[in-house]
């Protein structure tokens, strides 16, 4: 029996290597293994959807010497298959199995898919990875009608970036409006209007049932009965939490691998993070499993501390950014129905400055081309700070100004 502990993170991407680096600098001294289906060096995926160029080789999140530097073992083009608790070993779909004292799961999500007829014809398209990506970027260097199912953020992005180059865009979204639901109607409605100025045709409310094609698809029927041709269509209608692993070891789940606020599940044995794991933010007082490139990494780098034996709490603002037509979409914190909008005038154009109190203590804020002064609100939110909202509303009064009462 080998006597130098092994941690084995199940994920190389936003969490899991944030929390393979954790655990080292915070003192874990065994073997770090990351293993990951992916045949790729990790890399970042929020640039996969924003440009569509570039794409031979996908962006790093480190350099590629720092795993050996810090003796973390990258296995690559490796699925793991089986959780053996009873063991503590690790099934690969190679066919060996390794030993593991811990395992962290950072499995993320995959995208949803339709279960309509006709789904499997060529050019019906999701985006997830680098192998997706460059398989959209193909098709948006050809003409035809884009017709994209679901108007979340990457439907959004993928809309921005093919109205750019041209193409026809249809948005197809089951809800009354894309992004209702993250910066609520009013914002949404914002960037609603934007798409439209731009030329994006945006169809709420509705859903598709059918696609009809040869081996590809020509024409997506929708719920009321209308037909549209189609050369492309990408599904964007959300994801899964890949937890397969962690549901066939007994593991609780609920829609993510359930853990408490350290990363542990309810196998002392498994621990999770990121995309795929849920908890209770001390930020927001909610179980919650976010999908932000940014929440990924800061969870994964608590949770591998909390691995190498510290008692560490991610409890920072959540916070993402999404860019569409060379303008910048951020939020820090979580808003909820009831909580109080207060907007600050636009400084030009479609920007907007936006801001929530609950019981007059700012709990979230958004901006659409208004990095500094989204900024300047984070430290605000983060202590949930007692703020006036005419001064909010006031472009006059400094944001860092404010809270220091
Ligand atoms: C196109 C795109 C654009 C995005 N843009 C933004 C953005 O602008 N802003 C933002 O805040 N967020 C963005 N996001 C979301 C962000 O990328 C995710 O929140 C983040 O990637 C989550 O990281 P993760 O490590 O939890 O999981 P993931 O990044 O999903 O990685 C999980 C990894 O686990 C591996 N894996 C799964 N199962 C196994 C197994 N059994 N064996 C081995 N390996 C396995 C997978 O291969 C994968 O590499 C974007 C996401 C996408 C797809």
């Amino acid at each position: 029996m080998n006597s130098t502990p092994h941690h084995v993170v199940i994920g190389g991407s936003a969490a899991g290597v944030a929390a393979a680096l954790s655990m080292r600098a915070s003192g874990f001294q065994g073997r770090i293994s990351i293993i990951d289906a992916g045949t790729d060096e990790p890399y970042e995926r929020p640039p996969l959807s924003k440009t569509f160029e570039d794409l031979t080789a996908p962006r790093p999140i480190i350099p590629a010497g720092t795993y050996a530097q810090h003796g973390i073992d990258l296995i690559l083009g490796t699925q793991v298959v089986k959780l053996d608790e009873q063991h503590h070993r690790v099934a690969l779909d190679t066919g060996d199995d390794l030993h593991a004292d811990a395992i962290l799961l950072t499995t993320g999500v995959s995208p949803r898919r339709l279960d309509i007829p006709g789904e499997h014809l060529g050019n019906i398209l999701t985006l997830r990875d680098i192998h997706d990506a460059r398989a959209m970027s193909q098709r948006l260097d050809t003409a035809g009608h884009l017709m994209i199912i679901g108007g979340g953020f990457i439907g959004l992005e993928a809309a921005a970036v093919a109205r750019r180059k041209g193409l026809d865009v249809t948005i197809v979204e089951a809800l009354p409006m894309p992004l209702a639901g993250v910066p609520g109607t009013q914002l949404a409605q914002n960037l609603q209007q934007m798409h439209t100025h731009e030329g994006v045709r945006i169809l709420n409310g509705r859903t598709a049932t059918r696609f009809h094609g040869g081996t590809e698809v020509e024409e997506v029927l929708l719920d009321n009965g209308t037909r549209f041709e189609a050369a492309t269509v990408l599904v964007g209608c959300g994801v899964i939490p890949n937890d397969r692993l962690a549901r066939d070891a007994g593991v609780h789940t609920d829609n993510s691998i359930v853990t408490d606020d350290h990363g542990r599940t309810s196998n002392r044995w498994i621990w999770a993070a990121g995309d795929v794991a849920s908890y209770v933010s001390p930020y927001t007082g909610r179980r919650q499993r976010i999908e932000h490139w940014d929440v990924a990494q800061r969870h994964g780098t608590a949770v591998g501390a909390n691995m190498a034996g510290l008692q560490v709490v991610n409890s920072d603002a959540p916070y993402f950014w999404s860019d569409q037509y060379g303008k910048r979409l951020q939020m820090y914190g979580r808003r909820s129905a009831g909580d109080q909008l207060v907007m600050r005038p636009a400084s030009s154009g479609e920007d907007f400055l936006a801001f929530w109190l609950r019981e007059g203590r700012l709990v979230a804020a958004a901006g659409l081309d208004r990095p500094r002064e989204l900024r300047a609100t984070k430290p605000l939110i983060e202590r949930h700070a007692v703020v006036s909202a005419v001064d909010l509303a006031d472009p006059a009064v400094p944001l860092r100004r404010l809270g220091k009462a």
